[in-house]
């Protein structure tokens, strides 16, 4: 894969079998803690993809609850603007608000953690972690045209990634062209497993936590296990009128508040 990917340093990391994957939670933490009581002990690890923060209303709680579930956590677009790494120039009127209101939220102790979170590729036992793309941590991944430059950057047969906000991903077999996995409207109670097929690769999107845009407001999250060399995909519902509650006495835009109920 792209040179010098981040390593976490890690003890026993051939201990851990099942990770509970997260990405993109902006600081959502009724739906951060739907997915945590759906997942239950189902896990050894967990990993985090970035978007800790921006667009919800409780940033420090949810920085603070990561931070006691997982040193294993990349760095997103949302986490550098909020802490003055990325020019919020670059995100629409809207996400600027919410990146300026996130700003003046952030206690000192969590700016700096936001702040120094490594930037994806990181290599983990197996498999690689990114939040956009293993070419690009701010690319966007939506179609299998997108995921094919990716899977050719690949060195090894599984990546994780978040950003699109999107539950899902990519496999390519050295016989056939890349394929969406599509994983919309799953039932709340019964997961979608893809399996991993030896020869094949794979780009794994776990969903968004905090704010899917498939068009399924759920939260989303996903358990990688590399014993049973599977990936399960789940949805969740969450007191969604609580985030906006806080959401509307914290002045956010209300068409971040509305998006909240249609998924997009
Ligand atoms: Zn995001």
């Amino acid at each position: 894969m792209h040179g010098g990917a981040y390593n976490f340093e890690l003890p026993a990391l051939g201990a851990f079998l099942r990770y509970l994957i997260l990405s993109d939670i902006h600081a959502n933490l009724e739906a951060l803690e739907r997915c945590l009581d759906l997942a239950g002990g189902n896990y050894d690890e967990v990993i985090c993809l970035g978007d800790l923060v921006g667009y919800g209303p409780d940033p420090n709680s949810v920085i603070d609850r990561v931070r006691s579930l997982t040193q294993i956590i990349i760095r997103g677009n949302h986490d550098r603007a909020c802490t003055g790494l990325l020019d919020p120039g670059e995100f629409n009127l809207l996400a600027r608000v919410a990146t300026d209101w996130t700003r003046r939220q952030l206690t000192p102790e969590n700016y700096e953690f936001l702040r120094k979170l490594p930037r994806g590729p990181a290599a983990l036992a197996g498999f690689q972690i990114v939040h956009g793309s293993p070419l690009d941590e701010d690319e966007y991944i939506l179609s299998p045209a997108e995921a094919l430059p990716n899977f050719r950057a690949m060195g090894g047969p599984l990546v994780l990634f978040g950003h699109t906000h999107h539950q899902g991903g990519f496999s390519l077999s050295a016989k056939s062209r890349s394929q969406c996995i599509r994983c919309s409207r799953l039932p709340n109670d019964r997961a979608k497993i893809v399996r991993l097929l030896e020869g094949h690769v794979y780009l794994i999107n776990p969903g968004s936590v905090g704010q899917p845009r498939d068009g399924d407001w759920r939260a989303a999250f996903a358990i990688l296990d590399l014993n049973r060399k599977h990936v399960e995909y789940f949805r969740i519902p969450y007191a969604i009128a609580k985030t906006q509650a806080k959401m509307r006495a914290a002045s956010l835009p209300e068409p971040l508040i509305r998006r909240l109920e249609i998924g997009r």
